[in-house]
């Protein structure tokens, strides 16, 4: 085992600090990566703060889940990656790769609830109690679970794809956004401006909600036809019954009923943002009438991220994002939590040298 340096929730009410961490030995199939960037996710907020009732948060908690960085050691039977090449690792590092989920390419989905998350999953490995994340200086991934950054992509800009981008990605393909459909996104945070970035490249027709004026000039530079303020009850319903496709990236409970009025028959709503708190209590008979689907996604399995990723490189597609020092993660959080980012903060890790 080696100690790393890293960013550490000590308990759900203290603000993140410094913490040093064990990384254990590389093995046979392992990477290890120098972190260079790590982005932001509302996620990593959740699991600080212990929001979240059916992951319990195990403390210290080191989050962080849009890993770029370099190469710096290989195990002996590591066969895509070399010393000094650029590695990413997203929101999964292990799975059982043997039932028909991960064999699907679906490791995220694994049936034998045997997936391991970056962080806060129990550690398979026995080095901590549980998974630590990218707020730190290094980390050790089996190969499988290591994907490769095109090159002409900024590292930085790609971190926030390793979730936020794989997020959005996952369910517009899955549910054929394109030509010809017509996509909604909520929410204009990291997951939402990915979300409209990729919607717009299928070639949907797309339209982005939120609740804040003041985004809907960005969100048309990002590629949105249509801005809807969701507070506006008439910009809403001039749009009813017209959307193939809505994804709330919402993250915090609210009222999605105005949304599914949206939806044209067997068109599907699906959620994204995982709040603290319930939804209000959805209408079913606005469901029932006209046959339209209540659906979820998560991220997206590892082969589905590499394709992602050379989408993006093929499609110079980044995340738009604002970089900070670690030292500021908790003032990131605040103004995350009044939507106050342009659209992902990302930690340049050199800060957790000073
Ligand atoms: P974020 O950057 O904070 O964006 C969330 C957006 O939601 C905000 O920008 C805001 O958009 C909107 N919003 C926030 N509070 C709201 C409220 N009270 N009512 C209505 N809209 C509100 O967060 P993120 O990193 O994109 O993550 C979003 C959610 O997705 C989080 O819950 C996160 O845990 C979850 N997540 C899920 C997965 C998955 O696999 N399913 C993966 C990653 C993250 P406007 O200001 O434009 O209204
Ligand atoms: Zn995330
Ligand atoms: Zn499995």
């Amino acid at each position: 085992m080696s100690t790393a340096k890293a960013f550490a929730a000590p308990s759900a009410t203290d603000a993140l600090a410094a913490a040093n961490i064990e990384r254990r030995e590389v093995g046979p199939n392992d990477i290890e990566i120098d972190i260079e960037y790590c982005g932001v996710c509302h996620s990593d907020l959740h699991t600080a703060r212990n929001e979240w009732d059916v992951v319990p948060t195990v403390y210290p908690c080191v989050p962080g889940h849009e890993i770029v960085g370099r190469v710096s050691k290989v195990g002996n039977k590591v066969t895509n990656f070399r010393e000094g090449d650029l590695a990413a690792v997203g929101c999964l590092v292990g799975s059982c790769r043997e039932c028909a989920s991960c064999k699907d390419g679906l490791e995220q989905y694994c049936d034998n609830n045997a997936g391991v998350f970056t962080y806060n999953s129990p550690d398979p490995h026995g080095t901590a109690p549980v998974t630590y994340g990218g707020y730190s200086e290094r980390i050790v991934v089996d190969q499988h679970f290591v994907l490769n950054v095109p090159k002409n992509l900024d590292p930085a800009g790609t971190a926030p794809l390793l979730c936020a981008g794989i997020t959005l990605y996952s369910p517009l393909k899955h549910w054929k956004a394109g030509p010809g459909k017509k996509v909604g996104i909520v929410g204009l945070g990291g997951l939402g401006h990915m979300g409209v970035k990729f919607s717009h490249a299928f070639g949907a027709e797309t339209a982005l909600f939120t609740r804040s004026d003041s985004k809907v000039a960005d969100a048309k530079k990002l590629g949105a036809d249509h801005v809807i303020i969701s507070k506006d009850e008439a910009q809403m319903e001039a749009h009813t019954r017209s959307f193939d496709l809505i994804i709330s990236t919402v993250a915090a409970s609210h009222d999605i009923n105005p949304y599914i009025s949206l939806l044209k028959r067997d068109g599907t709503m699906v959620l994204v943002g995982i709040p603290e708190h319930p939804h209000k209590p959805i209408s079913v008979f606005n469901i029932a009438f006209p046959r339209r689907s209540l659906a979820g996604s998560g991220i997206g399995g590892i082969k589905e991220t590499q394709e992602m990723l050379n989408y993006c490189g093929e499609h110079n597609i980044t995340s738009d994002i604002e970089m900070i020092p670690i030292q500021k993660i908790n003032e990131a959080y605040s103004r995350m939590l009044e939507g106050d980012v342009k659209y992902r903060f990302v930690i340049d890790m050199k800060s957790l040298k000073q």
